[in-house]
């Protein structure tokens, strides 16, 4: 048998789990990912199926799961994130919050192993406390259509702490903010393919209400080091992972139609209900505990994600 660590991840054709992969594999882990591929690609892995560390499970997450052989951690990242992905799928969506997370927390017991669970930003709904600390409760409405999405990853939190405190496993809670980075699906609807994608076709960008409302984005490559050291930290509380540097909307589309080299033309389209108006990270916890921040800004970033964007449009 290896002595090489072995790491599950879930949601690992996906696009934030693809990363996870390349990661692990990187630091010398074997990597098993599982994924139903409701909204992931294999071609996200498909570099990796040769690689004799490397292992790929289809299989949905919300029926109980099991894997042969050793685990020393699980990272939970199956769940669909997009807006237009969960209103599609609400169902799904709550079912692999819920019952995917009971089943993965169950088998991180029965394999002693650690779990950390991918959380979000919606835990604070349309937010009242600006940026947003850990501390703030947040502001969801269950029943609105974002509902099952950040009413499913509250439920999340909350039974992965009760496995931590009632039966003393060892969980780590991170709280994603807004991410982008190559292998982002063009058509997922989130606002940075949909305007990168928009810009590269010489079509309008489609701003959403007025254009006010902001986001933070963080590069994914910076949140694969968050997670990874949080992962490795000793601290069970939930930790904001993102980068503060806050925009709004319509500057963004700005941003996107400049680094294209198109003129910004907004179409407006009214405001999805319940669209947080504004979101920022408070990541003190984050830089104390572990010792990490942001090293990529927007300009770079973008810059990266464009080259992959600009192959997978225009090819
Ligand atoms: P994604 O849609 O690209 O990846 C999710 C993956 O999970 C997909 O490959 C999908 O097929 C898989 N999946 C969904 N349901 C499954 C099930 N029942 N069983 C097995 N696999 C299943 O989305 P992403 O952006 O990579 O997000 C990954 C995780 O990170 C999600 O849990 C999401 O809530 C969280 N997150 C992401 C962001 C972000 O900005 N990308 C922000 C906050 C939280
Ligand atoms: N948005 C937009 N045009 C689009 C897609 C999104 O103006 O084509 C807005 C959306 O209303 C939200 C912001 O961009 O205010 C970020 O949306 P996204 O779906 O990327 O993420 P989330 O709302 O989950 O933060």
């Amino acid at each position: 048998m290896s002595d090489k660590k072995r790491v599950l991840i879930t949601g690992g054709a996906g696009f934030l789990g693809s990363h996870l992969c390349d990661r692990f594999l990187a630091e010398g882990y074997q990597v098993v990912a599982m994924d139903n591929l409701i909204t992931g690609d294999l071609a996200n892995i498909e570099h990796l199926l040769e690689n004799e560390d490397f292992e790929f499970v289809e299989h949905d997450v919300s029926t109980y799961v099991s894997l042969p052989g050793k685990l020393d951690y699980i990272l939970h990242f199956a769940s669909p994130a997009s807006p237009i992905d969960y209103l599609k799928i609400p169902i799904q969506t709550l079912k692999v919050g819920s019952l995917g997370t009971h089943n993965l927390l169950g088998l991180a017991k029965t394999k002693n192993a650690r779990i950390l669970i991918a959380s979000t930003s919606e835990v604070y709904g349309d937010p009242e406390v600006h940026p947003q600390v850990e501390e703030y409760f947040g502001n969801v409405n269950p029943v609105g259509p974002r509902g099952c999405y950040d009413e499913a990853k509250r439920f999340q939190e909350a039974i992965t702490m009760a496995y931590h405190t009632h039966h003393g496993l060892e969980t780590r809670i991170i709280r994603i903010f807004n991410t982008y980075g190559p292998r982002m699906r063009l058509d997922d609807g989130r606002v940075l393919p949909a305007f990168l994608s928009q810009a590269l076709r010489g079509e309008n960008l489609t701003v959403f209400g007025d254009g006010s409302q902001t986001r933070s984005f963080c590069y994914v490559d910076d949140l694969v080091e968050g997670i990874y050291r949080l992962l490795l930290s000793d601290y069970p509380l939930p930790v904001n992972i993102g980068n503060p540097t806050e925009i709004t909307i319509k500057e963004f589309g700005e941003e996107i139609a400049n680094l294209t080299g198109v003129e910004f033309k907004p179409s407006y389209h009214p405001l999805p209900q319940n669209d947080p108006m504004k979101r920022k990270p408070d990541i003190t916890k984050a830089k104390e505990i572990l010792g990490w921040e942001p090293k990529v800004d927007r300009a770079e970033g973008l810059r990266r994600t464009l080259e992959y964007f600009k192959e997978s449009v225009l090819q």
